[in-house]
This record gives structure tokens, C-alpha cells and sequence, in this order.
């Protein structure tokens, strides 16, 4: 039946994964949340349902930019649809909403801040809607990339409207967080959730765990080596990129590369060389991927572990656009999970830079903690892409064979590097594992001993008591942190690392600082930046 209508409106032939069960929700009468990944087809979810009911459809969207192009395309196809934005005249305004009320319009798009003007207003309590589509509608989050406070605005308009129409929100991030947000406040009766469209049969996925940072950059040269085609390695800092694009330059491939600290005219270049197949490997930091569109990419490999499965998903998805086998590998560093309470640290300082209210910076560490605990998961997980489609929630799931034949457990590939057994850290017994000279000073000190009493009482030098203390804090120790730093200092500290790129190494730091400041106060803050994804 939908898909008659698919034929005669749109002339395709069958729906993709997902949209079919979509549109019938809607036909239905249900609110409906539909989550597909970009390219899924979602504006075809939106556009037949009141072509079929001959309704009126108003679509949000705030791509104004992308409006024009939807319209023209629809009305190609005879559709008659318009749009009503700051970029239209007043008076071809006028005409546009007269269209509507004429119902020669059958879908109309409109920006979220068209809810701010009274003629708009009136039009709309005037018609008669039958689906209200919210699109990319991750924006009425904050949780979301892209948060626009004039989404907030669409359940008191909704709630006005004569008939209360159908309501259908649709995104491609698929949070969990941000897909209960939508339903929220959107104030969504009863919707039926959609998630569909996540599955890539051609990616492979690869994953491996606590390697040392010099094992993982010789097993990328070892992986780039052995595969066909050009890819992408991501790391997670600007250094980073540069070293491994060095060391892989060294070993006679060609690579380059990227990062956002690089200047405008630098990075468009070394993009369009990419292109062009001039490197065989771009080594880049986050800031690269949005907006480029290389079907051929045949591997992605992340030297540096990602902070969220969608964050790691969108990247590593950028191999294989064109359905040819391709491979997605992680590699996690012991050193990733520190850095990440770095990057948690950093933007919880932004954030009451921003005069942000205590509970909202609370949420904000407890979402990325969250995040990065099912990164962990994704690493442990027995099956890659079960793992995946299991946390988009993708019906797919269910049609995948026991077996998927296309990640390394399914596959039981043997890793060639050594690997680092994973520590287990216990916070209570962290102190009985250090040495027995560190266990001594923490003792000591937990008895109330002051740092100078402790050296002299063991006959030790001062600096060797603070390092003892620092590294039993480091495993979880309880140490008066404002008897050795202050926050200004602490915060000088973390200024100094944002600017050297990377908190592990000390020197590039130091540099940063005032020449007096002393290496305790770094090597504490790192301790504390190291304790923070214990707990
Ligand atoms: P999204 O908004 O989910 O990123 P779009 O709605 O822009 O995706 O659709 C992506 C492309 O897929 C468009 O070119 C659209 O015409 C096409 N498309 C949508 N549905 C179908 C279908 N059933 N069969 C073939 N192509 C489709
Ligand atoms: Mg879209």
C-alpha cells in the first residue's frame, strides 16, 4: 500500500531500512520519533504522509540554507510545497501564506524563529495542520550538537494550534539522552520510537585495548602498511597528529597531517591533496571529517580512544561510503581514559567560566563519564557491530546471524603486538600495591605528619616525600589538595596544559608556567586529572 504511493509521489521503488514502518506511524495518527543516520531519507518520512491523508505538513527545520533545494526538488516531482523564511521578501511572504491558506500548498517549511512573527502566528491559527514534523530535532537539546534555543518555543505553538496535529520529531543522533530530551519537551504523547538504518555491513571493526603509546604507533604503521587505499587515523591531540604523520612519513608513507590549529588556506589544502589521493594517510584530530565527502576512504583508524559511541560511530563511519569493504579500528592507549578526564576537566572550567549553574556542570561530567563507560563497553564488547546496533537501538540487531563474520572476535583475529595486561585499579587497595616506601609516607601522612615532619622523620628529602604522596594520590589516596596548590594555581596549570596540547608530558607544560612554579604543583594536577574517571 505505502509503497504504491512511494511510487507514485516519489517514483522509487522500495523504502530504506526503516522508513516504511515510520510513514505508517504517522499515517496512523501517532507522534513518532524517527532516528536514521544522515543520508537515511528522513525528509521522505515526513513529505508522503500528508500526501497521502492530502493534509497540510508543516516541517521545521532551521537549514534555511537547505530549504530552497528541498522545495525545488519537491515541486520537481509536482509536489507543491514552499517554504517561509528571512530570506523571502514581504511581499512574496504575503503570497506564499495566502497559498497556504488556499491549500495549494501541501508542504510547508519554515524556520523556528517564524514562530516570533504575529503574521505568522495568525496564519497558523487559521489552517489546519495535519503533521507538525520537527526537523533535526536534536537542536531542542542541549544535550545535543547543535542546541537552538527557538526550538524551545514548538510545544507552546503546537499546544495553540486549533487541532492538535500529529507530531513527528526527526534527527540522526541517537543518544539516549537526547532522544528522551526531544520526547520531553516536545511534550510528545505516547510517540513510537524508530531506529533504524545504522547497520554498514561493509565496515569491518577492529578493536584493541591499554596499548602503549609506542606499540600503537607502530601498529598503525604495521596496519596502513598492510592495507589497500588511503584512510584516516585519528588521534586525539594536535601533537599527536603531527608525531605519528612523522613517523609514518619515515617509514616511507605518504601521509600529512591535520589539525584545527593549523591555518585556514593550510588545512584546505592538505584536504583537497587528501582528495586527490596525493596522501595515503591523513593523520587529523577531530576537526577533520564534517563535510568531506571521499567515498573511497578503506580504513579508519583511531589511535586514541573517543569519548562516545556516536562520536566514534560518525568517524569511523566516514570509511566506505561506497559500499566496498572497508575497516574501522580502535586502538585504545592506557594513556586515552586520562585524557579524557582532562578534556572533562577543561570543559567543566569553561562552563563555570560561563557562569553555568553548579547542577547543569554536574550533568555535564556525569553525560561524559557515561559516554566514555560505553566506549569501554564497545572495547569489551564480543561483538562489534552487535555492540553498535544494540546501542542505536536498530531493529537490525535482530537480524543479525550469531556470528557476524565481520569484527576481529567474530572473525577471532589474533592481534600481532603484545599487549599490556589490563590492570585492575580498586581505590581501597590501591596503597598496598604501591611500594612499600610509598605506603610508609601515606601512612604517615594519614596519621597527620606534616610533609616536612615525614622527610625528616624518614630521612628523606622534601621533593621525595611530595612525589610519594602525589603518586599515592594519583592511585586514589586522599590527600588535602589546597595545602599544596591553590585553585589559581591549579588553574594556571590547567591553562599551560591546554596550550602545550597534551597533560602527560611535563616539560611542554612547564614552559607554559611562570620559571619559579614548581613541578609538584603539575604533577599533581595531573595526578587529580588521573583520578577523576577512577571514582
Ligand atoms: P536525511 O535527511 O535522513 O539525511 P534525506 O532525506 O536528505 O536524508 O535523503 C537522502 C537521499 O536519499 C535523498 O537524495 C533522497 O532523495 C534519497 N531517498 C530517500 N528515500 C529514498 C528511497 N526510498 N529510495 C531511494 N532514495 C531515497
Ligand atoms: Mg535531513
Amino acid at each position: 500500500m505505502l509503497q504504491e504511493h512511494l511510487q507514485e509521489y516519489f517514483k522509487f521503488d522500495t523504502f530504506k531500512p526503516g522508513q516504511e514502518e515510520i510513514i505508517q506511524s504517522i499515517v496512523n495518527g501517532n507522534d513518532t520519533v524517527a532516528i536514521l543516520p544522515t543520508g537515511g531519507g528522513k525528509s521522505l518520512c515526513y513529505q508522503l504522509p500528508g500526501l497521502i491523508s492530502n493534509k497540510l505538513t508543516l516541517v521545521v527545520s532551521p537549514l534555511i540554507a537547505l530549504m530552497k533545494d528541498q522545495v525545488d526538488a519537491l515541486n520537481a516531482r509536482g509536489i507543491s510545497s514552499t517554504f517561509i523564511n528571512s530570506s523571502i521578501e514581504t511581499r512574496d511572504m504575503d503570497e506564499r501564506m495566502q497559498d497556504v491558506r488556499d491549500r495549494s500548498v501541501q508542504i510547508l517549511y519554515v524556520a523556528p524563529e517564524r514562530f516570533a512573527s504575529d503574521r505568522f502566528l495568525r496564519l497558523l491559527s487559521e489552517i489546519d495542520i495535519g503533521l507538525f514534523a520537527v526537523d533535526e530535532a536534536h537542536c531542542i537539546s542541549q544535550w545535543g550538537h547543535d542546541f537552538r534555543p527557538d526550538y524551545r518555543v514548538l510545544p507552546d505553538q503546537i499546544s495553540q494550534l486549533k487541532n492538535r496535529p500529529t507530531v513527528a520529531a526527526f534527527t540522526a543522533t541517537a543518544t539516549p539522552e537526547v532522544k528522551q530530551d526531544i520526547i520531553d519537551r516536545l511534550t510528545l504523547l505516547e510517540p513510537h520510537v524508530y531506529v533504524r538504518g545504522f547497520d554498514r555491513p561493509n565496515l569491518h571493526f577492529f578493536a584493541q585495548s591499554s596499548m602503549k603509546p609506542k606499540a600503537r604507533m607502530h601498529e598503525v604503521l604495521r596496519l596502513v602498511q598492510s592495507m589497500q587505499g588511503s584512510g584516516i587515523v585519528y588521534t586525539l591531540t594536535r601533537k599527536e597528529t603531527e608525531v605519528v604523520a612523522e613517523f609514518l612519513k619515515e617509514n616511507d608513507i605518504t601521509a600529512t597531517a591535520y589539525h584545527a590549529g593549523m591555518d585556514k588556506e593550510k588545512r584546505s589544502n592538505v584536504q583537497n591533496q587528501f582528495m586527490e589521493n596525493e596522501f595515503k594517510v591523513i593523520v587529523a584530530t577531530v576537526a577533520f571529517g564534517m563535510g568531506v565527502d571521499k567515498a573511497d576512504i578503506r580504513f579508519v583508524i583511531h589511535a586514541g580512544m573517543p569519548g562516545s559511541i556516536e562520536g566514534y560511530y560518525q568517524e569511523a563511519g566516514r570509511a566506505g561510503r561506497d559500499g566496498e569493504k572497508a575497516y574501522c579500528i580502535l586502538l585504545h592507549g592506557g594513556k586515552d581514559n586520562g585524557m579524557h578526564s582532562w578534556f572533562s576537566l577543561k570543559s567543566q572550567d569553561d562552563m563555570v567560566r560561563q557562569g553555568k549553574a553548579p547542577h547543569e556542570i554536574a550533568d555535564m561530567v556525569s553525560m561524559r563519564k557515561r559516554q566514555f563507560e560505553t566506549m569501554k563497553q564497545y572495547l569489551e564488547s564480543q561483538c562489534r557491530r552487535r555492540m553498535i546496533l544494540s546501542y542505536f537501538n536498530d531493529k537490525a540487531v535482530n537480524e543479525l546471524p550469531e556470528n557476524c563474520a565481520s569484527c576481529d572476535i567474530c572473525l577471532n583475529y589474533q592481534w600481532k603486538t603484545s599487549v599490556l595486561p589490563r590492570e585492575r585499579r580498586d581505590r581501597k587497595t590501591s596503597s598496598d600495591k604501591l611500594s612499600d616506601t610509598i605506603g610508609e609516607t601515606a601512612q604517615m601522612y594519614q596519621a597527620g605528619s606534616s610533609v616536612e615532619d615525614i622527610a625528616s622523620m624518614r630521612s628523606l628529602g622534601v621533593s621525595t616525600i611530595m612525589n610519594h604522596l602525589i603518586r599515592w594520590y594519583a592511585e586514589g589516596g586522599e590527600l588535602e589538595l589546597e595545602q599544596f596548590i591553590t585553585r589559581e594555581e591549579e588553574q594556571m596549570v590547567l591553562t599551560a596544559m591546554a596550550k602545550s596540547d597534551d597533560y602527560t608530558r611535563l616539560t611542554p607544560i612547564k614552559e607554559h608556567l611562570p620559571e619559579d612554579f614548581s613541578w609538584e604543583k603539575i604533577r599533581l594536577v595531573i595526578a587529580k586529572i588521573q583520578r577523576i574517571f577512577l571514582g
